[in-house]
């Protein structure tokens, strides 16, 4: 283990480690663990941040940083950005309290529908809340109680959804203390884009609600299976299941239309989160009258015989249509619409530029670490002992979250990523210094 890096940065970080023991005992965060490992024990902590602002955060020691985390893809426009603190502010002036509704959910559900061509669309907290409801909504309309997700996909923390082994009949198995068997007996675990998969759901549709996909998975972005995806949507639709895109991460981002446009594929229901709430607290619930009407009964008018004719179950939330999550969430669809929406194609096919440089670098000096990306998001691939590259990058001025998905914005301007590049690339010398990167050639 390289001591000397490590050195370096418990130095560079001593603020952020002076805070993470301070409080340990009292605040119980998950990621003060995340990826413990006894020789890297003293580098296993969470940055701590006081400021951000466009493709830079600033830790409590006084350090900047290219950020590549932006919000775990939250931040879609950069850090502080103008015009969405403005209306922020705006919004702050009039009110900030939930209880009545504000007209502002409304008008957001029409413009999502406008942009999107969803039906109907519910707002929620958090993407976990969203992909909870839409498997409530599918089981609660199909009648039916089995749910089917793959391999690879990461949909939150609603427990049914907690596993990431199957058994031989594909049934979810318990993989964390408090997620118990009996949570995970409704839950299909399957291979993402495979044959077998698509056979598995075709024989037991019957009792299948929903299959739930991350059309795209964040954790393999190399993987984008149209036709898999448009014959789930032959299946499902001929059963009776709801087919479900869960988009937190790819709504609004590859496109104003999502996977949905992508592929060519039009869901039951979609989950949007992250880049829609512009940085606040959202999770979005939409797609066909058939699913939604499950939160209200559906459509009916004053002034007539019209009642709710479709049996409810019970969604609600205290938070769920915050006013300032609403207005940011309008103004962000407002700044992507401009130039038809120009400003996702840029920032997609910078990505894409700025990723297969990284690979030709990483070929030319045959590293075994590769990058890719699917929009704005991209994933380093960091086989054995190069996964140390994430405390490098750390030393040198970039900050990746543990989850390890990277996202640009459009504030990582063309000089930023000037840095950037010469900083991963200063990270893999150090890194082939000191024997964690082995070029294939001389193995
Ligand atoms: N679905 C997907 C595809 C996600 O990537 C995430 C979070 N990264 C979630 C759901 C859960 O969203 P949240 O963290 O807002 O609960």
């Amino acid at each position: 283990m390289c001591q000397i890096m490590i050195e370096e940065l418990k130095n560079k970080t001593k603020t952020t480690r002076e805070l993470t023991q301070r409080f340990r005992k009292t605040f119980a965060l998950n990621r003060a663990s995340a990826g413990f490992a006894k020789d890297l024990k003293d580098l296993t902590f969470t940055l701590h941040c006081e400021q951000s602002d466009g493709a830079f955060i600033h830790d409590v020691d006084g350090n900047q940083y290219i950020d590549l985390t932006m919000g775990f893809g939250s931040i879609l426009f950069g850090h502080n950005y103008e015009p969405l603190k403005k209306e922020i502010i705006k919004q702050l002036e009039k009110n900030w309290s939930v209880g009545p509704i504000t007209p502002l959910a409304g008008q957001l559900a029409a413009k999502i529908n406008q942009l999107t061509g969803v039906e109907r669309v519910a707002f929620f907290n958090s993407g976990t809340e969203a992909v909870m409801v839409a498997l409530r909504l599918a089981k609660a309309t199909t009648k039916k109680n089995k749910i089917v997700f793959f391999k690879g996909a990461y949909h939150g923390t609603f427990d049914t959804l907690l596993s990431l082994k199957s058994n031989s009949s594909y049934q979810a198995q318990e993989i964390v203390p408090g997620v118990t068997q009996s949570i995970l007996n409704e839950s299909f675990l399957l291979e993402y884009g495979a044959n077998e998969s698509l056979q598995f759901i075709k024989e037991n549709i019957h009792e299948i609600a929903a299959v739930l996909v991350e059309p795209v998975q964040s954790r393999n972005p190399a993987l984008q299976p149209k036709e898999f995806l448009q014959q789930l949507r032959v299946i499902t639709k001929e059963g009776n299941s709801a087919l479900i895109f869960d988009e937190v991460i790819t709504g609004f981002r590859i496109g104003i239309g999502g996977a949905q446009a992508f592929f060519s594929v039009q869901a039951d229901i979609v989950t949007y989160g992250k880049v829609i709430g512009g940085g606040l607290p959202i999770g979005i619930v939409a797609g066909n009258a058939k699913f939604l009407d499950a939160t209200d009964g559906g459509f009916w008018k004053f002034g007539d015989d019209s009642a709710p004719s479709v049996k409810m179950t019970f969604v609600a939330g205290t938070f769920c249509h915050h006013p300032l999550a609403m207005v940011t969430a309008l103004k962000t669809l407002e700044l992507l619409e401009e130039n038809q929406g120009e400003i996702l194609k840029t920032l997609n096919s910078k990505t894409e530029k700025f990723c297969a440089r990284l690979n030709t670098y990483f070929q030319s000096m045959n590293y075994p670490i590769i990058t890719n990306h699917f929009a704005s998001l991209f994933r380093f691939t960091t086989p054995g002992k190069t996964s140390i590259l994430y405390n490098y990058l750390l030393l040198n001025g970039v900050y990746v979250w543990e989850g390890r998905n990277c996202f640009l914005s459009p504030a990582h301007s063309e000089e930023i990523l000037e840095d950037l590049f010469l900083i991963i690339k200063k990270s893999c010398e150090q890194m082939e210094q000191d024997g964690f990167l082995i070029p294939k050639k001389k193995k």
